[in-house]
């Protein structure tokens, strides 16, 4: 009988497969109970793809249907790349939403300041944006040396993210060159 990961552990539950095993003096009565204990029982069941690195790795995602929040993260058995596996990266990616320290509010320094001041998001956007148009307006380069044209700017650079999906990041790649930006990097890679 051919069957995937999933599949045995819905038939685990049942008692079928215990009931197979037993003929051969092997119990599954605790895995049938495991299952059937399992917090994920009632969840949200949706498909993702690992946000860490090119692989790709399909994802099994649980969520709480109350509260939208995640319950569980595991490999999706039934996706060609990974066949349920994850790498110790892809293992811990349920805490790029669930980690309880993760920092969620704007913290600002100022120059030679000492301390982190939190600030708001309606304070951060305009600044930001203010500063990346300066920034690309003062050091703008529509053509090289040698006089060929290369529309750029050297005076800035991006590092992200690893945190994001393939067409997140497409969007990302785009809105920078867009600008000129020829210093792209994904700390993915790094
Ligand atoms: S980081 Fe690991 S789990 Fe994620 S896509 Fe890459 S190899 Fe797969």
């Amino acid at each position: 009988m051919k069957m995937n990961r999933r599949g045995f552990i819905k038939l685990a539950a049942t008692g079928a497969v215990a009931t197979a095993f037993g003929g051969l003096g092997i119990s599954l009565a605790p895995v049938a109970v495991h299952a059937e204990g399992l917090a994920i029982d009632k969840a949200t069941l949706t498909t993702s793809v690992c946000c860490y690195c090119a692989v790709g790795c399909g994802l099994l995602v649980w969520t709480d249907p109350a509260t939208g929040r995640t319950i569980n993260i595991e490999g999706n058995p039934d996706h060609p790349t990974n066949e349920g596996t994850l790498c110790p990266k892809g293992s811990s990616i349920w805490q790029t939403t669930e980690q309880s320290q993760r920092i969620t509010k704007v913290l600002y320094r100022a120059p030679r300041g000492d301390k982190w001041e939190e600030k708001s998001w309606d304070w951060a956007l305009p600044r930001i944006a203010r500063k990346i148009k300066d920034t690309r307006d003062a050091s703008f380069e529509a053509v090289n040396d040698k006089g060929q044209p290369v529309n750029r700017t050297r005076a800035m650079a991006s590092v992200g993210s690893a945190a994001i999906d393939n067409e997140e990041g497409w969007l990302l790649q785009a809105m920078h060159r867009s600008l000129g930006l020829v210093y792209l990097e994904s700390h993915a890679r790094i």
